[in-house]
Parts: structure tokens; sequence; C-alpha cells
């Protein structure tokens, strides 16, 4: 047995865990580090494993297998480390931008209860300051890092939270293992369909992992849509600018991680369902915004691929938009507050919401 290595390797282990046991006590007034004790167990029960399996080494060092149950013991303790390693990175992080930039986090944590009460969801976000919106799942599908951008005024792109938040709903439901039922028949049905058609076996897998993360995006846009209304577009037309818009990746990699909709798809989704369903007097309102981002897809047009609109087909398309438009039903109670001019203190399921409405209605 490669002793030193292993050896060395099993006291580097013993020393991040002991390090991170230490660590967590730091953030024993976060609710999360309560998930942190049936972890340290599952970690010190794989300790326990390695003992025994590094004995039967020792008694028959000679026989490949029992090294190799051993080390992947070793390993697997790593793994697991590893993973509450990052999420301390993060509990750091949080802790500190939730000193230094008070305002903002607090802000986005109110924004983010306010969603996960109309979205009816248990799950606490924890906002960390980066280079753009993203949510991260931490331990236990309850508890996320939700990631905002620096500097700027935080009320103009808060409807892109709702889209962040929505990804909760899918990952719980995926660790439900039920992901398959937010996928409906008729999603599964014409994506086998249109994945037959496909010319070639690599189109078809492009065509199949793109749409594999184009479902998740066009539904959390739904929902987003229908938590924030008219906000929502106005956030989203001004967030979706790119050179290519049209764009789709083509000849997938493994470490292709984010296959985002075409920016194009993102925007006639969320503009049509402003169509039918905002009153006349919000829709009116937008015009402005839709008319100018019609001419930025206008003036891109040559990033339009020839099999476009074969691949953005529209029965698949309000396949998902049937399926995300049910978990969110505030949208009518929202524009009547903001038909009716509502104060925020007299709704206040609706203050960031009709915030962010404010400003972009009194910005167009
Ligand atoms: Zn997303």
């Amino acid at each position: 047995m490669p002793r030193r290595i292993i050896d060395h390797r099993e006291r580097d282990l013993t020393a991040r865990f002991d390090h991170l046991q230490d660590e967590i006590t730091r953030f024993s007034d976060l609710s999360v580090s309560d998930s942190f004790d049936s972890r340290f167990t599952k970690i010190d029960e794989i300790f326990d494993d390695i003992d025994r399996r590094r004995s039967d080494v020792e008694a028959n060092p000679d026989v490949d297998p029992l090294y190799q149950r051993y080390l992947s013991k070793v390993l697997s303790a790593e793994a697991n480390i590893a993973e509450l390693e990052l999420v301390l990175t993060h509990l750091e992080l949080y802790s500190n931008h939730r000193d230094h930039s008070r305002d903002r986090i607090c802000h986005v944590r109110n924004i983010c209860d306010e969603l996960t009460d109309s979205f009816g969801l248990t799950a606490t976000c924890l906002p960390v300051i980066r280079e753009n919106y993203s949510l991260l799942p931490l331990l236990d599908n309850e508890y996320y890092v939700i990631y905002i951008p620096r500097g700027q005024d935080i009320i103009p792109t808060t409807p892109i939270l709702a889209h962040e938040v929505a990804h909760a709903i899918l990952d719980q439901r995926s660790a439900r293992s039920d992901q398959q039922s937010a996928r409906s028949d008729d999603f599964t049905e014409r994506f086998g369909e249109l994945r037959r058609q496909m010319s070639t076996a690599r189109a078809e897998r492009d065509f199949y992992e793109n749409w594999d993360y184009w479902y998740d995006e066009l539904f959390c846009d739904v929902a987003g849509f229908f938590a924030f209304g008219p906000s929502y577009v106005c956030a989203q037309l001004h967030h979706l600018l790119t050179r290519r818009p049209y764009n789709i990746i083509r000849n997938v990699r493994v470490e292709d991680e984010y296959l985002h909709p075409p920016e194009a798809l993102r925007a006639e989704v969320v503009t049509t369902l402003a169509d039918e369903y905002l009153p006349d007097e919000l829709l009116e309102s937008l015009e402005h915004v839709r008319d100018e981002y019609t001419e930025h897809l206008e003036r891109t047009i040559n990033s339009k691929p020839s099999f476009y609109d074969q691949w953005v087909d529209d029965q698949l398309v309000d396949a998902v938009v049937s399926d995300a438009e049910s978990v969110n039903d505030d949208l009518d109670n929202l524009c009547q507050h903001l038909l009716n001019g509502t104060d925020y203190d007299e709704a206040p399921d609706f203050e960031y919401r009709l915030k962010a409405n404010q400003y972009w209605l009194d910005e167009y």
C-alpha cells in the first residue's frame, strides 16, 4: 500500500474536518448551521468505515479490491468535507457582506421572503454580492445562496430575483424526485416528437441538451412574470442585451453547464405573456421599451441560425408556459394595485413588487 501518501491524505482530512467543526460555530445564529449536525454525523461514520477498511487492507496487503474499497472511502470523506467547506465559504461571504452592505443584503432578503411567500415555497435565501444574479442550492434543499450584482440601485433589477427564486421551486421538485411531473405530458410528448425529427444524431443530442436547460430557464421567466408583472418585462428586456440574441449553442460539450435559451426567445415569451395577461393600460406603458427591443433584435438578426424556427417550436414553448403559469396567482391583484396606485404600506405582501413596478412605470 502507498502508505505515506494515504496517511498524509487521512491526516489532512482529519485536520480539515476539525477546522470545519470549529468554524461553523461562528455561524450558530444562522439556522442553516443546524443542518451541519447530521452531515457531521455522516462524516464521522465514514471515518469509522475508513478505519475498518484500513484494518482489512493491513490484514491482506496484497488484495487489490480491498485497497480500492479503502481508497474509495477516503475519497468519499473528502467529497463530503469539500461540500461543507464550500457552504462555509458562502456563509463567510454572506456574513461579511451582511456586515458591510447591510441595506443591500436586507433589501434582497426581504424581497426573497415576499417571493417565497408568494410561491408558497419553504426556502431561505442568503444573498451574496457577486457580479450577476444566480441561485446556488446549499444544504437540504431549503437554503440557497442568491448571488446579486454589485453597486447599482437594486430596485430596477429586483424582478430578476423572482426568476432566481423560481429556480428553487424546480430544485425542490427534483429533490423530491418528481421533476418529471413538473414537465407535463404535453411538453414531454412534443419534445420526443421534435427530437425524432432531427436530421443527425449530433443535432438530436444538441437539441436535447439545450432544451433540458431552456425548460428551466423559461419556466423561471414565466414564474417571474406572474410574480412581478410589467416590471418583469422591463427588467428582462434591459437584462437580455447581447450581440447574438438568436444564438444557440451547438456541439454541446459536457462542460457547457449553462445553456441559456436565446434572448430573442426569452423576450418573446415574456412579451407574449404581457399581451395575454396585462390590462391595456399597463400594456401601453410597455410599448416604448418593447419597440426598442424589437429594434435591437432587427439589428442583430444576422445571429439567427437557419434551424432557429424549428428548434423554437411554438407548441413546446406553450407547454412550458402552461407548466409554469400556475406557480403564482398574484398577478391580478398586483395589476389592480398598480392601476389603483396602492401605497406600499397598504399592501405589505406586494411591497417590493410595487416598488419595482413604480420604478419602471415612472421610467417609461
Ligand atoms: Zn436561470
